[in-house]
């Protein structure tokens, strides 16, 4: 058995990825692959209209949030948010907790002005910033809640009286929170919910309309929001396999039951790199992600030989982004405990020999 650990596209649930094989060859005994049937179709309708109510139960939704899933990966989102948000006069407030906060804010820029409140620079974003003021006139106030590359997450989502968003590309559906505090969510698929390609979007329909550029019609939210997500051909097998996984994710226990298995993964990894005098984690305790653990070597030289070591034991995608070095282990939902364990267990053993 193989450990996937990859920071995405990352490990899905085996019963998945076997439904979704079975799906392209044959759709429901239809004859049919799920890849050549119109979108248009009531097959592809039910499916559309099932992810969408997963999404809304799973995330608790009151009747204000629209669920949308739409092209592009979440860096398409870097630049939708700000077009129908934001007005070229006016300020959106964003915090900088690294790579995919910066790349947001380069896109809101081209649309109007950006106030950064907070940023994690200054630590190398290995924190989250604490103390820090959103101005109550800004367009919206915009943060990452979980940091891919770096390993941090907002273990406490900030009140604000201006509309919140978040990217939550790489722990949607991971642990509870007050999804409507949120007036927009965006995630691409390819951590949590399925193949890369599409974005789930959550929107607050009463924060839309407020700006007066005009806005390309494939890029209105309001659009997509008219025509129930189909407002032209859909992603159709990214979205029928989120629609696998959030049924996973439901027949599970829904969200409150997979963060208690995150949070048992987690706690297990953490504990070995905080005992194992070879490990130091990279991030301060209270602002570790749940979703991305990120540490290093005490003598980096060892490093290669570590990497080659799990490689032994078939563990795959644990080094760390470019710009972080050492390693990262990406603990989404489908990962199961027992690959925690291995990974935990053969860091013991490294240290054995080489500590
Ligand atoms: N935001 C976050 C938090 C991410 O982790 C990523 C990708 N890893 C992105 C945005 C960009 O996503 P995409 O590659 O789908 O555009």
């Amino acid at each position: 058995m193989v450990h996937n650990f990859n920071a995405g596209p990352s490990i899905l649930p085996k019963e998945v990825f076997q439904q979704a094989a079975e799906a392209v060859l044959n759709y429901n005994n239809s004859g049919l692959s799920i890849l050549e049937i119109g979108h248009r179709t009531a097959t592809f309708q039910a499916v559309m209209d099932e992810v969408r109510a997963l999404v809304r139960e799973l995330m608790l939704l009151d009747d204000q949030h629209e669920v949308l899933f739409l092209h592009g990966g979440a860096s398409t989102q870097f630049m939708q948010v700000p077009m129908n948000l934001l007005d070229e006069k006016e300020t959106a407030a964003y915090a900088d907790t690294g790579v995919w906060g910066i790349k947001a804010i380069k896109e809101a820029k081209l649309f109007g002005k950006v106030e950064v409140v907070c940023s994690g620079k200054e630590s190398n974003y290995t924190i989250i910033p604490k103390d820090f003021a959103v101005p109550n006139d800004a367009a919206y106030f915009h943060i990452t809640t979980n940091n891919t590359i770096y390993g941090s997450q907002w273990q406490k989502i900030p009140n604000t009286s201006i509309p919140l968003v978040g990217d939550m590309s790489s722990d949607i559906f991971s642990r509870v929170i007050d999804f409507n505090s949120f007036d927009l969510i965006y995630a691409g698929a390819q951590k949590n919910m399925g193949p890369a390609g599409v974005n789930l979007v959550v929107v607050n329909k009463n924060i839309l309309g407020k700006i007066k550029r005009a806005i390309p019609t494939i890029m209105d939210y309001r659009n997509h929001i008219k025509e129930g997500s189909m407002m032209n051909t859909p992603p159709v097998f990214a979205v029928y396999v989120c629609m696998l996984t959030l049924r996973w994710l439901k027949a599970l226990g829904g969200v409150a039951a997979v963060e208690k298995l995150n949070q048992a993964k987690a706690a297990c990894l953490y504990k070995e790199i905080d005992e194992n005098p070879l490990f130091t984690g990279t991030v301060i305790k209270e602002d570790r992600s749940n979703m991305n653990v990120c540490f290093v070597m005490n003598d980096p030289s060892l490093e290669e030989t570590f990497l080659s070591f799990t490689k032994e034991r078939n563990i795959v995608g644990i080094k760390g982004h470019r710009l972080v070095g050492g390693f990262r282990a990406s603990l989404y939902n489908a990962l199961p405990l027992s690959s925690v364990d291995v990974l935990v267990n053969t860091m013991k053993e490294f240290a054995l020999t080489h500590a």
